[in-house]
């Protein structure tokens, strides 16, 4: 086996295995494995991707889909819709005390954590080197860029030890917000 097919098998692996995590998180609430991962990931993203067309976006389905699920979250008091205060049209998606809640006791899931709790930092530290390496390729070749980290966006500008600047929304950031999702992410070259 070449390790193309190798590396291959074992991602296909681990993400059935996390899908089938994701389905048995969400039984538990009565709720369907989209509505664990809008939560998820809403859970984790920045301020300019909280909108439902960025979490269509970012999970891939269709914003009809992103709409029920949006409504059945909210009926549940999971999520709240709060108006962009610049600009009324745009609505922000942000979990509820209880949404975030139900996150942090499901996600990432035990069969997850434990295994990596027993890895080194070394050894983190370089699965995440390679991991993000093989997520920037993939995103560089189906030309579907954004939805990353501030720390590899060339929008980055570090100021000091606890803050930085982004070019792009042209405010000064806390370096914590800098480890949230955002759909503006541009590689840096
Ligand atoms: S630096 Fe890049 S990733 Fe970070 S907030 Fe700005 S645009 Fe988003």
């Amino acid at each position: 086996m070449n390790k193309i097919d190798k590396t291959y098998n074992l991602l296909e692996r681990i993400s059935t295995l996390f899908r089938s995590e994701i389905r048995l998180a969400g039984i538990q609430h009565g709720l369907h494995p989209v509505h664990i991962e809008v939560l998820s990931y809403l859970s984790r993203c920045n301020r300019l991707s909280n909108t439902p067309a960025s979490v269509s976006e970012y999970l891939g389905v269709t914003k009809g889909t992103i709409s029920q699920s949006i409504s059945l979250l909210e009926s549940k008091e999971l999520l709240e819709k709060v108006a962009d205060e610049k600009d009324r049209r745009v609505v922000h998606l942000n979990l509820t005390d209880k949404g975030k809640q139900l996150i942090e006791n499901s996600m990432p899931p035990t069969s997850f954590r434990s295994p990596l709790e027993k890895f080194s930092e070394d050894e983190v530290d370089n699965l995440h080197r390679l991991l993000d390496t093989l997520l920037n390729g993939i995103q560089k070749c189906n030309k579907r860029a954004g939805f990353s980290h501030c720390k590899t966006c060339v929008f980055n500008s570090p100021k000091s030890p606890s803050e930085f600047y982004c070019e792009l929304t042209k405010e000064e950031l806390p370096w914590e917000d800098g480890y949230l999702i955002c759909r503006e992410h541009a590689m840096c070259k």
